[in-house]
């Protein structure tokens, strides 16, 4: 027993098994049969004496009773009411064994040959026909005994006889079935014993009033099947008129039954195929319904035989029946209606087939189709055919609606997912993250702890500006992987941002959640490998610990956002929000706007601040410093508001901006002292650009002055860093020298030093100001200044702010100075007034002793 649907090979194999097990049911019949005579009819003598003008009655008999059979349909199942024991009783009566058995089966195989079915199937339902028939004859024989056929003995005779031969005919139909198609499927019993009473019942009667008939005469037989003929007929009509009735309303409840099935297309498609074969009293039901372009050429299939379950396939070739569909329309598949059908029913498996087209799709029609009446020796017919088609355009509606409704579900199930999560990383997005904050937030105990640990990558916009986008979304993708993990045990990670990442941590302490913090740090801090390049990715962590009773999902994010602030200030990137930082970091977010607006607006103010030669005194040059006096925030300083450039994106801009103007002045100030140079300082971030030696270039060229009136300070860190490295050789390649600010405080490698092409130390302020004979930071001032020396560069001392420092830096032959002792950085004009201040700049002596009274007086006036 297998409700798998065949392949095209083992559905071979499983023909000519079933073709063997029909032979071998009819070579059982025919011996059973030949037993039969030779044992028991072989001697028999017809009762009513012998009349073999009865033989072509019989014949015809038999003929017409089969071929105008009436058929008896519910929803289990078409019965046939077939009148044949009527000829077959006079048959009995009149007829020795022999010639009553051809009579029935010739006329009987005649009217199946007609109707043109499988002829294995014609002969083996003539066969069983004729060996019920012998059976019954055997034991007509045995009651009737010496009596005349009609007396009351005689009528016994029919009665018996036919009870038996309806009786096991059907049962030989039935197991015959079972037994060919090696399938067990249930004969509606009832309707099979309706069937057999309706039968044996008209046909005692009809048999004993034609053996009286005949008894009179053979014109008088002729009469009466005279009559019965047209009462047949009219019988007949009634029937179909009855069946037309009973097929709508039976057509209603199916229909009904497919509009009330609930689901998708699949329990649509079930109850479809359920009602299809239960219409049209099938064995099998089918159905093929297109997909969508661009499978179209493919369709999913789904197939009941018997009882089910449903078996369904995916993509499938629409295949030959679906050709024929497109060519006919609803049809009746028939062997007989040419090789192609044939053809496309074995490739089936089935013997007859009513198809009917179904939700048609772009490249051939999909059909349902129910083939194979498994009880009934009637094919189907137009009838069939029309209440089927009615079927499949009323499931076509419903199908293609439950198809849509499914589409949709999906579709918005697909919406909902794509609305709620990152589509880069998986992980819920910020809607999604705050929605879920406050749920857990309301489901936890007021006092309960909660944490809220916001992560920004480091650095991660050089690396979408260096990499490109597509590894910056691998990174981000990347480190989705590795903290997406923590989110165990009521733990929520989402992604809120472009390099921010956030996790939401029920039940916890400051120790554990700085402790979590730690955690994810190191798990984005492990090397990481995208596409060929190996990165080390660092990240800053904001931690928030508070009340679930007393927070909110919205200061959560805004307090852990405050943390973060704080957090990528400090060198171990993590920190925990306080209500004291959170003063601060207030201020500082409400200032990124405000630093942009003046930023676009120009309202940031460059000043100057002096740099003088030690040895000379001569005021050589200028460094440019930003300055921003804000409305509400009073003056920001650059120690604020450079960082938060920086991190807001918007360094680059203040950066050309600070050029420009600086180049400019500069210009200007040529006419007075012709080599005087300004220093503007440049990001670490603007290092990286990669259009950087062309945009300094482009202000140059605007400002008209040459190379050598401009030098670039950067950091030590921000030198030493391999990134820059094409760009602090392309500038220098320009002519502009470079800078390295705030020397000592980084950790320069001095063989990594010697072959960076700058022209300038400046030693940081930290080490100046404090220096003392005799102490640290004397012992590093004189070392920079000896490297400088040994490696031919210019020295330059900042935050030189007493005469006692700008002593000794001449005495440690430091070359440049500058300091609040020396100038502080002032706006343009001040500036320029000290240009002009000071004296006859041309011709001075290069350098004086440090004690000489030349020097001192050479020196600008000190502003202490
Ligand atoms: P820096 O480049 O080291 O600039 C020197 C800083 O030392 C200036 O602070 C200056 O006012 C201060 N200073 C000068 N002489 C003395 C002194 O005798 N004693 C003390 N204690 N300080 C002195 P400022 O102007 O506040 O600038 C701070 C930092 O901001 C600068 O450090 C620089 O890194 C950055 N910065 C300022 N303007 C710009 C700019 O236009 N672009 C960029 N990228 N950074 C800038
Ligand atoms: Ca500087
Ligand atoms: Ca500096």
């Amino acid at each position: 027993m297998s409700t798998e649907a065949p392949t095209p090979g083992n559905r071979l194999s499983a023909r000519a098994a079933a073709a063997w097990r029909a032979g071998i049911w009819i070579a059982v019949l025919i011996a059973a049969m030949a037993g039969l005579y030779v044992g028991r009819l072989a001697t028999a003598h017809p009762p009513g004496g012998e009349h073999l003008a009865f033989w072509p009655m019989v014949a015809i008999g038999t003929w017409a009773a089969v071929g105008h059979g009436v058929p008896i349909r519910d929803r289990k199942a078409s019965l046939q009411l077939a009148l044949t024991e009527i000829p077959m009783v006079v048959g009995m009566a009149y007829l020795t064994p022999l010639q009553a058995l051809t009579a029935a089966f010739v006329g009987h195989f005649v009217a199946q040959v007609t109707s043109r079915r499988p002829v294995l199937k014609i002969l083996n339902n003539s066969l069983a026909l004729s060996l019920s028939f012998a059976v019954g004859l055997v034991v007509y024989h045995l009651v009737i005994g010496s009596a005349r056929p009609v007396t009351f003995m005689g009528w016994t005779a029919v009665a018996v006889a036919l009870s038996i031969q309806i009786v096991l005919n059907f049962s030989v139909v039935v197991f015959g079935a079972i037994f060919r198609t090696w399938r067990w499927a249930y004969p509606p019993l009832r309707d099979m014993a309706v069937q057999a009473g309706l039968n044996f019942a008209i046909c005692t009667v009809g048999g004993i009033l034609a053996v009286s008939m005949a008894s009179v005469g053979t014109w008088t037989l002729l009469m009466f099947a005279g009559v019965s003929v047209p009462a047949g007929l009219g019988w007949r009509k009634a029937d179909t008129a009855r069946r037309r009735y009973n097929g709508l309303e039976k057509l209603y409840t199916s229909v009904r039954r497919i509009d009330l099935a609930e689901g998708g297309e699949r329990e649509v498609m079930s109850v479809m195929l359920e009602e299809a074969r239960l219409l049209l009293a099938a064995g099998v039901a089918a159905v093929m319904v297109p997909l969508e372009p661009p499978l179209d050429h493919l369709g999913l299939s789904a197939r009941l035989v018997g009882e089910g379950p449903v078996v369904y396939r995916e993509a499938q070739p629409l295949g030959a029946v679906s050709r024929l569909i497109a060519a006919k329309g609803p049809t009746l598949l028939h062997r007989r209606h040419g090789k192609e059908i044939a053809s496309a029913l074995a490739e089936q498996g089935y013997t007859e087939a009513v198809a009917v087209p179904l939700c048609s799709g772009t490249s051939g029609p999909g059909y349902l189709l129910v083939a194979d009446r498994p009880f009934v020796h009637e094919g189907f017919d137009k009838e069939d055919v029309t209440m089927l088609a009615a079927l499949a355009s009323n499931a076509e509606v419903v199908l293609r609606k439950s198809a849509l409704l499914e589409k949709l579900r999906y579709e918005a199930a697909v919406r909902d997912h794509e609305a709620r999560h990152d589509a880069l990383t998986g992980l819920p997005n910020r809607e999604n993250f705050t929605a879920l904050l406050r749920e857990r937030l309301l489901a936890l105990a007021p006092s309960a702890a909660v944490a809220v640990l916001l992560i920004d990558l480091d650095g991660f916009k050089n690396v979408n500006d260096t990499l490109g986008h597509q590894m910056g979304d691998m990174v981000l993708a990347e480190v989705a992987r590795r903290v997406g993990p923590l989110a165990q045990g009521g733990t929520v990670v989402a992604r809120v941002g472009g390099d921010e990442f956030v996790v939401f941590v029920p039940g916890t302490d400051d120790a554990a959640a700085l402790a979590q913090a730690a955690q994810a740090r190191a798990l984005i801090a492990k090397p990481m490998r995208v596409a060929t390049v190996e990165l080390a990715v660092g990240a800053s962590v904001g931690v928030t610990v508070e009340a679930a009773g007393r927070t909110d999902s919205q200061k959560l994010l805004s307090h852990a956002d405050i943390a973060l602030h704080q957090a990528k200030l400090r060198s171990n990137g993590t920190c925990l929000y306080s209500e004291g930082a959170d003063r601060t970091a207030l201020r500082r977010l409400s200032m990124v706007g405000e630093l942009r607006r003046a930023i676009e607006d120009g309202a940031l103010e460059l000043h100057y601040q002096p740099v003088h030669d030690v040895g000379s005194g001569r005021l050589i040059s200028c460094e440019a410093l930003a300055r921003w006096e804000h409305d509400k925030f009073g003056r920001v300083g650059p120690d604020e508001f450079i960082p938060l450039a920086e991190r807001a994106g918007l360094i680059d801009p203040l950066t050309w901006w600070a050029l420009d103007t600086a180049l400019g002045q500069v210009k200007h100030w040529r006419e007075l002292v012709p080599e005087l140079k300004v220093a503007v300082n440049l990001s670490a971030r603007s290092l990286s650009r990669p259009n950087l030696v062309d945009l300094v270039a482009g202000a140059l060229d605007r400002a008209g002055v040459s190379p050598d009136a401009l030098r670039l300070e950067l950091t030590e860190s921000s030198m030493m860093a391999a990134r820059g490295k094409q760009a602090i050789h392309a500038l220098s390649e320009l002519g502009v020298a470079l800078s390295i600010d705030d020397f000592g405080t980084g950790f320069s490698s001095l063989s990594r030093l010697r072959r960076l092409p700058f022209a300038e130390l400046k030693v940081d302020r930290s080490f100046v100001s404090q220096m003392e004979p005799g102490n640290d930071d004397e012992a590093i001032v004189r070392s920079v200044i000896e490297i400088a020396r040994g490696l031919d560069k210019v020295v330059t001392a900042e935050g030189v702010e007493t005469r006692a420092t700008l002593d000794h830096l001449y005495a440690l032959g430091c070359d440049a100075a500058q300091g609040y002792y020396l100038g502080r950085p002032v706006p343009a004009s001040a500036y320029e007034a000290l240009l002009l201040a000071q004296p006859c700049p041309a011709g001075a002596p290069a350098a004086a002793p440090a004690d000489s009274p030349q020097h001192r007086g050479r020196m600008a006036t000190p502003r202490p």
